[in-house]
């Protein structure tokens, strides 16, 4: 049998999200968003829900915290946003971009797994506390702060393949508390040094950030 390429899985799945009926956010969406980016990325970065112009648009981070989580991609990483694959734990708006429950994201995180397995990237960046509590609960990790598991690597298994997690605050949050946008700043400066040192191992000497792009 002829497995699916990535792109095959990923556009399945996005055509099961636009019909999806599990929890009661498709009553009130206007689009579902389930991820965009590179089929064969190696970083997927997974923030928590859509808000209202990711809604309007049917994309993931597209409004003020998009264009900054955008800028760090570019800016910190140099690398081109379409190069990597961005999504969320739940796939529809919350009514007036309140937390999703639980119960939603039980409903939800199927999608998420299924999408970083057909994926399958070496790298993966939880962008505040319900994705990181998702990803994380995967290798038994619990944690009651999210600057707590910041600055630290963990490994997750998907699909049999150990992926490295790293944590980082919502970029939500740094739009909100402007004080802990160095958060952001210093995490992504540690997602830098891991992909230098990836390039490195698997390069020889040169430090490059050529295969992640
Ligand atoms: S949030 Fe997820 S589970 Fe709920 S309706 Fe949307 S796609 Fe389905």
């Amino acid at each position: 049998m002829i497995s699916k390429s990535a792109t095959e899985v990923l556009t399945e799945i996005a055509s099961e999200i636009r019909e999806c009926k599990k929890c009661r956010l498709w009553k009130t969406r206007k689009n579902p968003v389930p991820g965009e980016g590179n089929p064969e990325a190696k970083i997927v970065f997974i923030g928590e829900a859509p808000g209202y112009h990711e809604d309007v648009q049917g994309r993931p981070f597209v409004g003020a915290a998009g264009q900054l989580l955008t800028k760090m991609i570019e800016s910190v990483l140099e690398i081109p946003r379409p190069q990597v694959y961005i999504t969320n734990v739940v796939k529809c708006r919350p009514p007036n971009n309140r937390e999703p429950t639980e119960e939603e994201i039980k409903s939800c995180s199927s999608y998420l797994v299924r999408q970083i397995e057909a994926i399958r990237p070496d790298i993966m960046v939880c962008l505040g506390r319900h994705s990181a509590k998702l990803i994380l609960s995967r290798a038994g990790i619990n944690f009651r702060s999210i600057l707590s598991v910041r600055q630290k690597v963990f490994e997750v298994e998907f699909g049999n393949k150990k992926t490295k997690v790293l944590v980082t605050i919502h970029p939500a949050a740094a739009l909100y508390k402007p004080p802990w946008r160095r958060f952001l700043e210093d995490d992504f400066r540690l997602l830098k040094s891991i992909l230098i040192k990836e390039g490195e191992k698997s390069r020889g000497t040169t430090p490059t950030l050529d295969q992640f792009v």
